[in-house]
């Protein structure tokens, strides 16, 4: 049995700060992940931006950041998370500089840009390309330095340990092994990130099929606002691109005015030849298109930049102009096919300021959390909230540690379900197609029912897994929470007979003040 007095689910952004908060608070921690260390989610995938008030390229105050960020989130956002997110996130940020992350700077101060929804230059980044691989490695490297916190990959949680109602661990599976592994701990913080991979057009890694949500629901706490799944309305379609961020060209577009067409080679957004519009708008623009026919061959639409010399081209692009022309793209010829992707999601488990869920002992952190951004996130948020509410988690889950015993009685794990006669492979990519067509950017009734009963349900345990590496029962492990989460997104879309933010129904296209309330799912 491993044991600590923090365990820590998910080495992504907010897994690794709450981890560095907890051993500066004085607890032993755990850190595990189903991936390597710091490789896993979508922190490291980010390429863009980090939305953060501190006012380096021009005078800014968290509040105005607040404003940006509840305006975003259509009225649903919980404003006390939202000012944690704001009002700490200067803080972290640089406290993350001191650490070397190298953020771009301008004339000796931090460069930020303007990105849409923000009233100022707001955001900061590292040249090119290099936002969240660089929050990564600055986060391993600042792990690996603290003794206190031990770090264990290839360890999938499967279930939370629940004893008299409050959380005392988890229990794991060694992947190359299929061996258990129990974990007692006195605080256990779920840092999984989101679920963007419920959806057969994602810009997820496979470990984001929203294992948190589900592990949180079994527990007993609540999930708050599942329907508002973010999608980014230009991820790249075609042609392929290996190693690449898929949704890499927003702020090239935001630079150089990049023009998206329909088939008929004509611009179709209301945008005077610049990049204007907000993130549901443009989705919504595009799957138009594609509905009336004018969809480009991937069913998306195109990015030209043919307008921009080639000079121009290197000079915004800088060495992502050589990336992009080893695999084949030359954007001086020919325009590029995007549309929209699931990016992120807005709901999450539910937790107080405290990062507390309503099981004691359990805290949340990161995407995995919802509520912060409401029913649209801003462009930036998301790293800003993965490292604030991080270290919001660690600090608070390492002072309850203080206080408690480790308990001396431990669940037994649930592993002992027969194998179901399915092909569970087969089964996730049904169910990202049908998540994708009928609980996408645009839905109705029908459709959500339809997917509803087209979901299918899995037994409540799983079997264990074979000795050695068991592929299959991975496949099973992930079917289970992704039909669970989805589920819980399209119930709560079904339910929400309006349209807001991310949230669009075909059949009540109008925002409804009488739903201006959130949802919130316990099993
Ligand atoms: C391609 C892409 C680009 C993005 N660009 C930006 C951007 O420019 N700016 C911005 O603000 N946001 C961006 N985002 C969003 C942002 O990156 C994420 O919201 C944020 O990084 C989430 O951090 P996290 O620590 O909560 O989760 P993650 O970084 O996703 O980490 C979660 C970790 O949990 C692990 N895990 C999951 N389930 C289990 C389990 N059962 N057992 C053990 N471990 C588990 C995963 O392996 C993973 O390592 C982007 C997202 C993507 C996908």
């Amino acid at each position: 049995m491993l044991q600590a007095d923090v365990l820590v689910v998910g080495s992504g952004g907010a897994g690794m700060y709450a981890a560095i908060a907890a051993a500066r608070a004085g607890a032993s921690v755990l850190l595990i992940d189903r991936s390597l260390i710091g490789r896993g989610g979508a922190t490291v995938m980010a390429q863009m931006t980090v939305a953060v008030a501190v006012g380096e390229e021009e005078p800014d105050h968290w509040e105005h950041h607040l404003a940006d960020t509840l305006r975003a989130g259509r009225g649903l956002c919980d404003p006390a998370l939202s000012q944690l997110l704001c009002e700490d996130g200067p803080a972290c940020i640089r406290e993350m500089d001191e650490w070397g992350i190298g953020w771009a700077r301008r004339d000796g101060h931090m460069a930020q840009v303007h990105a849409p929804g923000h009233d100022r230059k707001r955001c900061v980044y590292v040249d090119f390309l290099n936002t969240g691989p660089a929050v990564s490695k600055t986060l391993r490297a600042r792990v690996q330095r603290i003794t206190e916190i031990r770090r264990v990959g290839d360890l999938v949680v499967h279930e939370l340990a629940i004893q008299d109602g409050a959380c005392v661990g988890a229990h794991a599976v060694h992947l190359p092994t299929g061996n258990s592994v129990p974990i007692a701990a006195k605080a256990t913080i779920i840092a999984t990130g989101g679920l963007t991979r419920l959806y057969a057009r994602n810009s997820a890694s496979v470990n984001m099929g929203g294992d948190g949500y589900a592990l949180a629901l079994r527990a007993g706490a609540e999930l708050i606002d599942m329907e508002f799944v973010q999608f980014f309305p230009i991820g790249h379609l075609a042609p392929r691109l290996v190693g690449m961020d898929p949704i890499m060209w927003d702020p090239f577009r935001y630079k150089l005015g990049g023009r998206l067409l329909n088939s008929e080679m004509r611009e179709f957004l209301p945008e005077e030849g610049r990049y204007l519009s907000a993130r549901d708008v443009a989705t919504y623009g595009i799957l138009k298109e594609v509905a009336a026919g004018r969809g480009s061959p991937h069913g998306g639409a195109w990015l030209s930049f043919q307008h921009c010399s080639e000079a121009v081209l290197r000079e915004a692009f800088g060495p992502v102009i050589d990336r992009l022309a080893a695999n084949g793209i030359d954007l001086t010829r020919e325009p590029i096919e995007v549309g929209p992707m699931a990016h992120y999601h807005m709901g999450g488990v539910r937790v107080d300021t405290d990062m507390r869920t309503s099981v004691p002992q359990l805290f949340a952190a990161g995407e995995a959390v919802g509520g912060a951004n409401g029913a649209n996130r801003l462009s930036g948020n998301a790293i800003t909230e993965a490292v604030t509410f991080g270290r919001r988690a660690g600090e608070r889950a390492a002072a309850l540690a203080a206080r408690l015993a480790m308990r001396s009685a431990f669940p037994a794990a649930r592993l002992s379900a027969p194998r179901p006669q399915i092909n569970p492979a087969a089964e996730i990519v049904r169910l990202q197609a049908l998540m994708n067509e009928h609980v996408g950017p645009l839905r109705s009734k029908r459709g959500l029912e339809l997917a509803l009963r087209e979901m299918g349900d899995m037994p409540a345990d799983l079997p264990a897994p074979r000795a050695g590496l068991d592929p299959e029962w991975m496949d099973l492990h992930d079917l289970r929470n992704m039909r669970q989460v989805a589920g819980c997104v399209a119930r709560a879309a079904l339910a929400r007979d309006e349209s807001r933010g991310a949230h669009q129904r075909e059949d009540f296209p109008e925002t409804s003040e009488a739903w201006q309330r959130h949802q919130v799912i316990r099993q």
